[in-house]
C-alpha cells in the first residue's frame, strides 16, 4: 500500500517547515529556495498528490518509468530528469521533460541540441557536475565543467540555468557541505568568466538539506523524505 494524500501533505508541509527553518539559519529568504519531489520508484499517484499539494515539479531518474508514470498520472506538473541520459534516450527525453538537470558531456549537448531542432523547442537544463569528485557517481568533473559550458552556449536550443551535482555518501556531513560549496563556487567562476546568470544550483536530497540550503541551493530534490523508502 502507498501512502495516503493526507500523509504525503503532512510529511511536505513538515518539509516546508524545515527548508524554512534552514533558510532562516543561513540568512537566506526561503523563497529561494524551490522543493523538488523525486517519484523515482513511485506509483503514478506520488506525482498527483505533489500536483495536487502545488509543489512545482517531480522528478524521475530514468526515461523510460517516468514516461510510463506521466501517462498514468493525472499531474499537471513539471517533470524533470534527474538521472543518467544515454544518448539513445534523448529524443524521448526531449518530448518528455521540462527540464533535463543531468547534462554531463558534449555528446549529450550535441545530441539533445539536434533532438530539439527536431521537435523545434527550447530546453532547459542544468549541467551535473561531480562536485565530490566520487566515482560512483555521474557527472563532469569540476576542470572540465568551463568545456562543456562553452558547448551549451554553442547549443541554441538548449538554455543553461546552473548547475547541479549529487554529493557523496558519507555519515559526515562536512563531506556535503564541502562538496556543494565547490559546485557554488564554481558556479560564481563560470558566471564571472563566460559573463552569463547561471541562479539555479539544484542540490539536496532528503539526507543533506541543511547543508545544501546553507551553500545556496535554488533546487532541493527529495524523495524519502516525502514518499517513504525507495522501492525497488
Ligand atoms: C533519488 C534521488 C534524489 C532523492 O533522494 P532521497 O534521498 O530519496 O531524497 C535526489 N536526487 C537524485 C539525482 C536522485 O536520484
Amino acid at each position: 500500500m502507498f501512502i495516503s494524500y493526507e500523509t504525503f501533505a503532512a510529511r511536505a508541509r513538515e518539509l516546508e517547515k524545515t527548508i524554512g527553518e534552514f533558510c532562516s539559519d543561513a540568512g537566506r529568504p526561503a523563497s529561494e529556495v524551490k522543493l523538488m519531489a523525486v517519484t523515482k520508484t513511485h506509483p503514478p499517484i506520488a506525482a498527483e498528490y505533489a500536483a495536487r499539494y502545488g509543489l512545482p515539479c517531480v522528478g524521475e531518474n530514468r526515461v523510460q518509468e517516468a514516461v510510463t508514470k506521466m501517462e498514468a498520472a493525472r499531474a499537471d506538473i513539471a517533470w524533470e530528469l534527474i538521472g543518467h541520459l544515454q544518448s539513445n534516450k534523448a529524443a524521448l527525453a526531449v518530448k518528455s521533460f521540462a527540464r533535463i538537470q543531468s547534462v554531463d558531456r558534449k555528446k549529450l549537448v550535441t545530441r539533445l541540441n539536434e533532438c530539439c531542432e527536431r521537435e523545434s523547442r527550447t530546453l532547459p537544463i542544468l549541467l551535473q557536475v561531480n562536485a565530490g569528485r566520487d566515482s560512483a557517481k555521474f557527472g563532469i568533473p569540476p576542470e572540465e565543467a568551463a568545456g562543456l559550458l562553452e558547448a551549451t552556449l554553442e547549443a541554441p536550443r538548449l538554455e543553461v540555468q546552473g548547475l547541479m551535482t549529487i554529493a557523496p555518501l558519507s555519515d559526515n556531513p562536512s563531506v556535503a557541505r564541502t562538496t556543494f560549496a565547490r559546485l557554488r563556487e564554481l558556479r560564481d567562476e563560470l558566471q564571472d568568466r563566460y559573463r552569463i546568470a547561471l541562479p539555479e544550483l539544484s542540490m539536496g536530497m532528503s539526507g543533506d538539506l541543511r547543508e545544501a540550503i546553507g551553500e545556496g541551493s535554488t533546487c532541493v530534490r527529495v524523495g524519502s523524505a516525502l514518499f517513504g523508502p525507495r522501492h525497488p
